[in-house]
């Protein structure tokens, strides 16, 4: 391992660079924000909100720009402290970098897989909520629906268990960063 990859290994930052799952909806509904946090997440244009006893703003997070964060120097605590398994594996060195990218490749591959084949290709609403208003609008979780669409079948399996076996994302639930 050279030097470079070594420091690569500490901060994780190649891996992260390469993925924003866990910004553009993929992995998470939402993010909490610590109070001191709320102004200044409103400025930022995350639209804070309460829910329940704290405040959160919803993804896919208007500050992803489809390849990194606007944001990074300020984000929120809860994004900095986050990490999650597959990043924690490489921050581990148990897992590598091609083997990791080749992970979230596939992952942006199966979504967009899925919002090809359903027409739908909101930036603003989360990839599962798109499958879900598009299975209700086909009659999906029906025999007829399976058989009528078995790649789309095929696909949304294959991204669930990815998720859930290499970023331990509960993606039905409603599931935020802090886990
Ligand atoms: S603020 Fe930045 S790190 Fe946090 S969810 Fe949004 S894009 Fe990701």
């Amino acid at each position: 391992m050279s030097g470079s990859d070594n420091d690569t290994f500490q901060n994780g930052s190649a891996l992260y660079l390469s993925c924003g799952l866990c910004c553009d909806g993929v992995l998470h509904s939402h993010v909490p924000l610590l109070p001191e946090e709320i102004d200044r997440a409103g400025q930022q244009g995350l639209s804070p909100f309460a829910r329940g006893e704290r405040y959160v703003f919803l993804q896919p997070c208007p500050c992803y720009n489809g390849t990194e964060c606007s944001i990074y120097s300020k984000r929120p605590n809860a994004c900095h402290a986050y990490q999650c398994k597959l990043l924690k594996k490489y921050t581990q060195g148990t897992i590598g970098l091609e083997e990791s990218t080749k992970l979230v490749r596939t992952v942006k591959h199966l979504v967009l897989a899925l919002q090809t084949q359903s027409g739908t290709t909101s930036h603003s609403k989360r990839i599962w909520q798109q499958i879900e208003e598009y299975m209700q609008d086909k009659g999906g979780g029906t025999a007829e629906f399976r058989q009528a669409y078995p790649e789309f079948m095929m696909d949304l399996a294959m991204l669930r268990v990815l998720c859930k076996r290499h970023f331990q994302s509960r993606i039905e639930q409603d599931k935020d960063v802090t886990g």
